[in-house]
């Protein structure tokens, strides 16, 4: 629920009465009925409604128990006179109370058939779901009320009053008030002044009893006084629950008014989300098991089923589809491309004819391509977790997309299996490697070390068996290509810099959405349509159409802005490695581990995590400096002045990366990434934490640059940040 600052003031529904929290609750008590109808037809309305039921029972259950009492005392004390009296007073209670409290129910009925009719009539007026109106909850107070009036009447010291004949031995009505005081407490939502009154009115009678019985004073006086708190206690309580609802709902109206959005429709969409998801599930089950002629149509169902829970999730977040992002950036030759590549056909003629298991084949004349030294390196990729690319961007003469993408190739024998051409590989690759910028963070190591992490994931998940050459080859081209020209600054920096940089870093922002992204496929896919660098040149049409189509929605799911939307539609589902037959699903799946690579470093040995973690600070940092500069608002985490490193990483690890790695191994289940990955970003947060409590120079504004170029990664403190990155970033020169 969003919170909303006191005092505050919204314009009521059809009302043009001005409210704010005091006017409300001390001046206005008669408020709007949009705010009844709001708290009544929330989906918390109905638990409300249980809620009031049991109090219902409760109710019922401590009159029997004063009734049994009195029904015990008067067998024992022969029959009196009063017999008639208690059971009159008790049975009149029952009747009232109950009455009161269907009373409200009766009212509400009437009114909800009245809007059902104005609703058929009229069906844009909204629909009202409420069937208790907001006289109910006054009837409920003073039902409340009669309750406690009966307890009281039915206390000794009142029957004592009336019938000097009865002695103290009747049960005291203390208890009774007690818990009817408790159990009313939440029970109305807007009848805060009532109980206000009523509870003075209650605790004046049972006073005024209590102190007519002139035999023991000082019982009478902390009755009276315990009585007194709980009443306060009631109402402190009664007041905070108002306040809540009154909060609840200023917050939707308010939201309200910014996103028109409907709550049901919302609920509906996402209700019809799970529907369509368990019939996916159900489909790829019996998938195995049906004939041949059969597993066609099944596949096209899963297919279009897919489509429509994607889009479906697309709608109940209010994002634009996947298509609509590509075709506005691109130009037209462009767009006509991917539209035919989102023809369920084409994949499936692709798909018959891939070789569906992946072939891992590595010669061991590597030293005919690398050199020894490197060569021991490139050998650790897929094996190696924590492989080491500031490393591999050392030795190779920071060459690391080049080397990296060069033996991906050889190891998953892709140059044979689509018979590419080897010179067109590596002057692509140089190509794209130049491409990348000198930034702290987005350079070509980061786009070499997630190419490195997503090897690993495959190599040690079912994805090994279930990636076809093709799927390899769309891996190896969007992972290397995901952030090339990416100018070190945000989405949402570029978006409200426009005027000045897009045209410095030559961007073509049409609609503020995935402005990076769309640059990084822009790129990729223009250094492809260079004659010498046409890597995908001996792919036939449909190949190629699909391979382009997977690299741009690779490329495009690592936008950060999607990333609970994508995570959202992720986790509904339960994939394994039958299901990634079937393509949209694979593509899922694919969409999920780019973004894991992509922050592959979350999940490194510390002394990596932080080295990483310090280049995308330093990128934070200068943006932040431009920001203030421009005297704009200075991004959350990108003000090297007052930015506390560690918990700005504590943050990242525990809202982003844990949940997306586990996420991701929900549907991989592989123990190497819960022992290498997960347990390591448990551990990453573990040292931020004691970093956080431990280092007192927490920002930079304390920090002295001490030259860290000597130090090891892992003694690397958050002094000196700035240098260090300075230090990696001059070996990109
Ligand atoms: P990409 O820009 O495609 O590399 O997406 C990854 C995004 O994750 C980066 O742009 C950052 O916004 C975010 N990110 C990665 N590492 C960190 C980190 N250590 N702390 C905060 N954000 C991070
Ligand atoms: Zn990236």
């Amino acid at each position: 629920m969003k919170v909303v600052p006191y005092p505050t003031s919204v314009i009521v529904e059809n009302q043009n009465l001005k409210i704010n929290y005091w006017t409300l609750k001390f001046l206005n008590r008669k408020i709007e009925s949009s705010y009844v109808k709001y708290m009544n037809s929330r989906p918390k309305a109905y638990c409300e409604k249980q809620k009031k039921l049991l109090i219902q029972i409760f109710h019922s259950l401590i009159l029997l128990i004063y009734t049994a009492n009195y029904l015990s005392y008067i067998y024992a004390n022969s029959i009196s006179k009063s017999i008639i009296f208690q059971l009159t007073l008790i049975i009149f209670a029952l009747i009232v109370t109950q009455v009161l409290f269907y009373l409200g129910f009766y009212y509400s009925r009437i009114e909800y058939k009245i809007k059902s009719k104005e609703q058929m009539q009229n069906p844009n007026k909204t629909s009202l779901y409420s069937l208790v109106s907001y006289k109910n909850s006054y009837y409920i107070s003073f039902s409340y009320f009669c309750a406690s009036i009966v307890l009281i009447l039915n206390c000794p010291t009142a029957q004592n009053l009336i019938f000097s004949d009865l002695n103290d031995s009747a049960l005291s009505c203390l208890p009774g008030l007690i818990s009817l005081s408790f159990l009313y407490s939440s029970a109305t939502f807007n009848s805060y002044n009532l109980l206000v009154l009523y509870n003075i009115v209650l605790l004046l009678l049972f006073g005024f009893l209590n102190l007519y019985q002139k035999n023991s004073i000082s019982t009478s006086i902390l009755e009276i006084l315990l009585l007194f708190i709980i009443y306060i206690i009631h109402i402190i309580l009664a007041y905070i629950y108002d306040l809540e609802c009154l909060q609840e709902y200023i917050s939707c109206k308010l939201s309200e008014e910014t996103e028109p959005k409907q709550l049901l429709d919302n609920e509906e969409n996402a209700s019809n989300n799970y529907k369509v998801n368990d019939c996916i599930e159900e489909l790829n089950n019996v998938l195995p098991t049906v004939q041949d002629h059969l597993k066609f149509p099944i596949e096209r169902a899963v297919g279009l089923l897919t489509n429509i829970s994607n889009d479906g999730m697309g709608r109940y977040s209010g994002e634009k589809s996947i298509l609509d992002q590509i075709s506005s950036n691109l130009d037209e030759e462009d767009k006509i491309y991917i539209e035919q590549s989102w023809s369920n056909n084409q994949c499936i003629n692709v798909r018959k004819r891939e070789k569906i298991q992946l072939k891992k084949s590595l010669e061991n004349n590597l030293d005919k391509y690398f050199q020894l030294d490197i060569v021991l390196i490139v050998k650790q990729v897929s094996i190696n977790w924590n492989f080491d690319s500031f490393d591999l961007n050392f030795k190779t003469g920071l060459k690391p997309l080049s080397t990296i993408g060069k033996y991906c190739f050889k190891l998953y024998n892709i140059t044979d299996a689509f018979s590419l051409v080897e010179s067109k590989i590596d002057k692509f690759l140089s190509k794209l490697e130049k491409s990348y910028k000198s930034n702290p963070y987005h350079n070509a190591v980061h786009a070499a070390d997630i190419l490195a992490s997503a090897l690993y994931i495959i190599n040690n998940s079912f994805l090994s068996s279930c990636l076809s050459d093709l799927d390899m080859l769309s891996v190896i081209i969007s992972h290397l290509s995901h952030d090339v020209g990416h100018p070190g600054f945000t989405n949402r920096f570029l978006v409200n810099f426009q005027d000045r940089l897009a045209l410095q870093c030559n961007l073509h922002i049409d609609n503020d959405i995935s402005v990076l992204e769309n640059m990084h496929c822009s790129i990729a896919f223009s250094i492809l349509a260079e004659e010498d660098k046409n890597v995908l040149e001996p792919l036939d049409n449909d190949q190629f159409l699909l391979v382009r189509k997977m690299v741009i929605d690779m490329i495009l799911a690592t936008d950060m802005g999607k990333h609970f939307d994508l995570l959202g539609i992720f986790r509904f589902k339960n994939h394994n490695s039958k299901s990634l037959e079937n393509f949209e699903i694979k593509l899922e799946v694919l969409r999920m581990l780019i973004k894991v690579s992509d922050i592959g470093h979350a999940a490194k040995s510390n002394d990596i995590h932080i080295n990483w973690s310090l280049l995308i600070t330093e990128e934070f940092f200068r943006q932040g400096d431009i920001e203030k500069e421009s005297k704009k608002p200075v991004s959350m985490y990108c003000d090297r002045e007052t930015t506390i490193i560690a918990k700005s990483q504590i943050g990242f690890l525990r809202n982003i990366a844990l949940p997306l790695y586990e996420a991701m191994n929900h549907c991989l289940a592989s123990s190497k990434i819960e022992n290498e990955c997960i347990d390591q970003i448990k551990n990453n947060i573990s040292a931020w934490e004691y970093r956080f409590k431990n280092d007192a120079s927490r920002t930079l504004r304390d920090i002295q640059p001490t030259g860290l170029l000597s130090e090891s990664p892992s003694t690397i403190s958050l002094q000196g940040i700035k240098s260090h990155s300075d230090a990696i970033l001059s070996k990109h020169k």
